[in-house]
């Protein structure tokens, strides 16, 4: 299965994809991994989904990378009296520790942190951004506000605290029981941490992972925007969390943002994923506005590695129609004349590693003498990501004996993963590299690709060396 395109899809999926053929039929529209979003799954739900993305891997022979998305400090206030209460601009309005439910006058805000970290000044943004907060009077059990606009709040809205650094650590009780269920599947590829504020936050979240899957920071909070080089250096991916980070920061920051963390994240050679109303009303209808063409078309423009779709795939009406529609907005905006002027003007220069020269060197030989495709021999996935980070015109393999290595590199831009034993010796490593180019439809005999690999062979870290070869006649190498 040859997608004919560099930019990857990352599906959620829901109540509208959470049956086998479904999800099927999404992964030959397009979507390359699927996330499983674990504020709205259960754990039995979780191991159903995986046991069925297993399952369409295994009868489409690709590899598909699984992304688990923990919830976690996703504040909300607590319940009232009424369905809905009205506010109006300038009143006070107080949130505090009482179980009870709410009024006009108060209501029970069920974070005891959230109340001693947040200071007089500080904004309240619920439902949203709808109801604008300000904090007047702070006292460790309550917090008095005065509404500065919005009129209306209703149970368990979310609340938002951009300017209040959250004085606990990122994970959640219930975030540390899903990260456990998640780990003990050990299936999944990516585990997702909503709400980064610090480089520590992290840490702690590595400590428990222990290598068994990447970690993707979402980017939501201005917080960690401040120290985004730290986060960076400390995350395997990131995620442009557009929802919420749109609540959190003016929305006209948003675009910029945008752009900046995919360019640092092309920097650093980590995978970098643009999330949130990329087809948004594709929820309930089959074709997507201009304007959502236009943003998708904008993030595979910037050379993100991924694209990712919400709830247009995962209970939205047109689950298929999303994925494909972005699919061609991908083949399309690649087919450009203008995409490589733009993609390679940001292109990063080589650190002073051996991966890092070869892959600069197999790209540039590659375009030289116009070679068919770069094959990577990799097997924690470092080569693979160093070779994608150069953003070569050229189709790129990405050859690793490691299942899971090939699940976790289906994120990165640019990467055809597949699966394929060590090879025994240099003469096995070019005969394989050619067979698999003809055999996933990149090359024919009579074509000529560019090898990298590391000797001695199956050492991790050693990437050394760089081959041209012809693809003979039988389909192995032809010299
Ligand atoms: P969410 O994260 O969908 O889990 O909220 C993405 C975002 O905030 O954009
Ligand atoms: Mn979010």
């Amino acid at each position: 299965m040859k997608r004919n395109r560099k930019v990857k899809i990352l599906a959620t999926l829901g109540p509208a994809s959470s049956d086998e053929a479904m999800i099927r039929k999404l992964h030959e529209a397009g979507a390359d991994l699927f996330r499983i979003n674990m504020s709205h799954a259960s754990h039995d739900v979780m191991r159903d989904l995986i046991a069925k993305i297993r399952s369409v891997e295994a009868a489409c022979g690709r590899p598909i990378g699984i992304l688990a998305d923990l919830q976690g400090p996703k504040l909300r206030v607590g319940k009232f009296a009424a369905t809905t209460v009205e506010l109006k601009p300038g009143q006070t309005f107080t949130l505090d520790n009482k179980d009870e439910p709410g009024d006009n006058t108060r209501v029970f805000l069920p974070h005891p942190e959230i109340l001693q970290s947040v200071k007089p000044g500080h904004r309240l943004l619920i439902d949203d951004g709808k109801l604008h907060l300000r904090a007047e009077k702070c006292d460790g059990k309550s917090i008095v506000t005065t509404v500065v606009s919005g009129t209306k709040i209703s149970d368990r809205k979310g609340v938002s605290l951009p300017d209040t650094l959250l004085a606990t650590g990122v994970l959640t009780d219930k975030d540390r029981a899903d990260l456990d269920a998640v780990l003990a599947t050990n299936d999944v590829d990516w585990v997702a941490l909503s709400f980064i504020q610090r480089p520590e936050d992290l840490a702690e979240v590595r400590k428990v992972a222990r290598g068994r899957v990447g970690l993707m920071s979402k980017i939501e909070k201005p917080q960690a925007i401040e120290r985004i080089d730290e986060i960076i250096e400390l995350s395997d991916a990131l995620m442009v969390a557009r929802g919420d980070l749109g609540v959190e920061m003016p929305l006209e920051a948003v675009p910029g943002l945008q752009k900046q963390l995919i360019r640092a994240c092309r920097r650093a050679g980590k995978p970098v994923v643009v999330a949130t109303q990329m087809l948004e009303s594709m929820i309930s209808a089959p074709v997507p506005t201009r304007a959502e063409v236009s943003d998708v078309a904008t993030a595979v423009f910037e050379g993100a590695d991924a694209v990712m779709l919400s709830a247009e795939s995962a209970s939205g009406q047109y689950p298929v129609e999303a994925v494909a529609t972005m699919a061609s907005i991908a083949r399309t905006v690649e087919r450009e004349p203008h995409y490589p002027g733009i993609i390679y003007a940001q292109r990063a220069q080589p650190e002073a590693t051996g991966a890092d020269a070869i892959s600069l060197a197999a790209r540039q030989i590659a375009e030289t003498l116009k070679l068919t495709a770069i094959v990577c021999y990799t097997s924690s996935g470092n080569t693979g990501l160093r070779a994608s980070r150069e953003r070569p015109e050229v189709p790129i393999l990405a050859l690793s004996p490691v299942i899971q290595t090939a699940r976790r590199l289906s994120v990165v831009w640019g990467l055809h993963c597949v699966v394929s034993e060590e090879p025994t010796d240099l003469d096995d490593m070019v005969n394989r590299a050619c067979r698999i180019v003809v055999e996933e439809e990149f090359g024919k005999p009579g074509d000529r690709v560019i090898i990298s690999a590391g000797v001695p062979l199956g050492t991790p870290g050693s990437t050394n060396m760089l081959r041209i070869a012809y693809i003979g006649s039988d389909g192995l190498s032809g010299i």
